[in-house]
C-alpha cells in the first residue's frame, strides 16, 4: 500500500489534497482544489468512505476552507475514486458536478442497472462465459462482491474545448476517451497546468478495457485505438508540452508531458505485439480470449491473479484484441455455443 502525502499548496492558488482510496494498492487519489473568490472548485473528489471523507474535509480545512464552501466539483472520470465523494460534496454544499457528457450517459446505464456490477452480474457472468473462461472461475466470480453505489449524476455535461465555471480563472477541457468514454484534462490556462485524471500517470498506465469483451453488430467501439488517439493528440492540446506542469490524480505530479505520452504509446505498440504473436502460435486454431490471456505474461502469473483481476485483465486484452482487429491483424468469429474466438490475419 502507498504511502498517503500530506496536503500540499502547489502555489498559485491550487492546493494538492491526498484522498486516501481504503484498501486499494492506488492508496489515494490527488484531488486538486482551485481557490476561486466563490469558494474552491474542486478537481475530483476522491472515493467514497467515511476514511475518504474526513481526509477531504481535513485538507479542505488546511487550504482555508470546507466542503460547505465548495463552488463546483468538476471531476475527470465517472470512476468511483474520482466522482464517489462528488454527491456528497453537493449535499454539503450545494454546488454543481460537471462531467463529459459521455461519461455521464455512463452514470445513467450504470443507475439503470442497479448500481456498479450490481444488477449487472449476470451480464458479466455471461461475458465471462462467452471469453472461454472455465465453469469454475465463473461461479468464483458471481461470488466476488465488489457491490458499490452508482455516482452521481452531473448538473452540467461538458464536451471538448468547453471552459468550465472556476470564477476568475480559466479552465478548459480537453476530452481525452480510451480509460473512460468521457475521460477529460483540464487545463488551467492560466497558470499552465494541466490535470491529467487517470490519463497521464507518471510510472503507472490506466487500464484500458473493452466491456463487453468484443462488440455486436454496428457497435464499432475501440478504446484502446480512442486512448491512443487521444494520448497522441494531448502534447499538442497545451503550448508547451515540455514544461507544462502535469497534475495527475494518482502517484506524484510531473514535467516531461511529451516523453511520457510517448513512453506509454510505445508500451501499448510493444503489447500489441506480444498479443499478435500469441494469437500467432496459437494457430492454425483460433483462440478465445481466456486461453490468450493465460498464453500472455502477467505481472503475478495469470493462474494465481484473483477473478476480479483476471477479468479486468481479459478485458484490457479484449481491447488490445479490438485494436489489432481495426488494423486489420485479428478477426473473430462465434462457436455455435456463444464463444468467441480470434485468429490472426495478415491485413
Ligand atoms: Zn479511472
Ligand atoms: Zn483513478
Amino acid at each position: 500500500m502507498r504511502t498517503v502525502p500530506g496536503v500540499e499548496d502547489l502555489g498559485g492558488g491550487v492546493w494538492s489534497i491526498p484522498v486516501p482510496i481504503p484498501a486499494n494498492p492506488l492508496g489515494y487519489t490527488l484531488v486538486y482544489a482551485l481557490e476561486t473568490p466563490r469558494g474552491p472548485v474542486l478537481v475530483d473528489a476522491g472515493w467514497e468512505h467515511e476514511e475518504s471523507w474526513a481526509a477531504l474535509d481535513a485538507g479542505l480545512r488546511a487550504a482555508g476552507s470546507s466542503p460547505e464552501q465548495v463552488h463546483g466539483v468538476v471531476v475527470t472520470h465517472f470512476h468511483p475514486d474520482h466522482a464517489g465523494l462528488a454527491g456528497r460534496v453537493r449535499a454539503a454544499s450545494g454546488c454543481w458536478v460537471a462531467m463529459h457528457h459521455a461519461d455521464a450517459e455512463m452514470v445513467r446505464r450504470i443507475d439503470a442497472l442497479g448500481g456498479l456490477a450490481g444488477g449487472g452480474l449476470h451480464i458479466e457472468t455471461e461475458q465471462l462465459r462467452r471469453a472461454g473462461a472455465p465453469q469454475a472461475a465463473i461461479e468464483e466470480y458471481a461470488r466476488t462482491d465488489p457491490r458499490l453505489d452508482p455516482p452521481a449524476e452531473p448538473d452540467t455535461e461538458l464536451a471538448d474545448g468547453d471552459p468550465v465555471d472556476v470564477p476568475g480563472r480559466k479552465l478548459r477541457t480537453v476530452w481525452t476517451p480510451g480509460h473512460s468514454p468521457g475521460h477529460i484534462c483540464l487545463h488551467l490556462e492560466d497558470a499552465d497546468r494541466l490535470f491529467t485524471g487517470d490519463h497521464v500517470l507518471p510510472r503507472i498506465t490506466p487500464h484500458i478495457g473493452l466491456y463487453p469483451f468484443t462488440t455486436d453488430g454496428p457497435d464499432d467501439r475501440d478504446p484502446l485505438g480512442a486512448f491512443l488517439e487521444s494520448l497522441a493528440r494531448l502534447p499538442d492540446a497545451v503550448p508547451r508540452p515540455g514544461t507544462v506542469e502535469a497534475l495527475p490524480a494518482h502517484e506524484a505530479r510531473f514535467t516531461g508531458l511529451d516523453d511520457r505520452v510517448a513512453g506509454i504509446l510505445a508500451h501499448h505498440e510493444e503489447k500489441l505485439d506480444t498479443l499478435a504473436a500469441a494469437l500467432e502460435a496459437a494457430a492454425p486454431g483460433p483462440a478465445t480470449l481466456w486461453e490468450l490471456c493465460a498464453a500472455l505474461p502477467w505481472r503475478h502469473g495469470w493462474d494465481r491473479m484473483p477473478i476480479v483481476q483476471r477479468r479486468l485483465a481479459a478485458s484490457e486484452t479484449a481491447a488490445h484484441l479490438r485494436a489489432l482487429e481495426r488494423r486489420g491483424l485479428a478477426a473473430v468469429t462465434e462457436t455455435p455455443a456463444g464463444v468467441l474466438t480470434w485468429r490472426r490475419t495478415h491485413g
